[in-house]
């Protein structure tokens, strides 16, 4: 059995993440979208609300699970049975950082391997932190997050 662990802040998800949670979900026989409890950025979402909007957007996928996870990534991947990390690359300025965490990871477990995949087009100036900045300033983030996700922000900042 192919395991795969999605790993990220999701805060919140992008339409950017979603279709790399769709596209890798074809790849393997179990994705899971592992959301990072312990950033060191302030994030605007909860851990809870970040699992939840991603299960509300994975429900329909047979084989997506979601979860939280703090500390070592590698530990996660043990725990889940998961010998794949899944990573999305919009530009080259992706590269050096997702190179390094590979390259870590690799040297934590090398029985593990990291397989990037490439955003179309359409999502490359896609971040989650572009969508939280046009969101406080009122802007349209429709083409930009799932319906669901508008719906998490716009409660977010109407209750601030
Ligand atoms: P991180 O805090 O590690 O950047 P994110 O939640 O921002 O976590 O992203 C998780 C993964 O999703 C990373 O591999 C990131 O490159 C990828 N990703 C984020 N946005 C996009 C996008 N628009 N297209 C493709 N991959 C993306």
């Amino acid at each position: 059995m192919r395991i795969a662990v999605y790993p990220g802040s999701f805060d919140p998800t992008t339409n950017g993440h979603l279709d790399i949670i769709k596209r890798s979900a074809k790849l393997v026989d179990k994705l899971i979208v592992g959301v990072l409890k312990n950033n060191s950025k302030q994030p605007l979402f909860s851990t809870d609300e970040r699992v939840e909007l991603l299960k509300k957007l994975t429900k329909d996928m047979e084989n997506v699970e979601v979860d939280s996870f703090s500390g070592l990534l590698v530990d996660f991947l043990k725990e889940k049975n998961a010998t794949i990390i899944v990573r999305g690359f919009r530009a080259v300025s992706d590269f050096e950082y997702e190179l390094q965490i590979a390259q870590t990871n690799y040297s934590l477990d090398n029985n593990i391997e990291t397989i990037c995949l490439i955003t179309r087009v359409e999502y490359s100036f896609l971040s989650a932190s572009i969508v939280k900045e046009v969101a406080m300033y009122g802007g349209d983030i429709s083409k930009m997050v799932p319906e669901e996700t508008a719906v998490y922000m716009n409660k977010k900042y109407k209750g601030k």
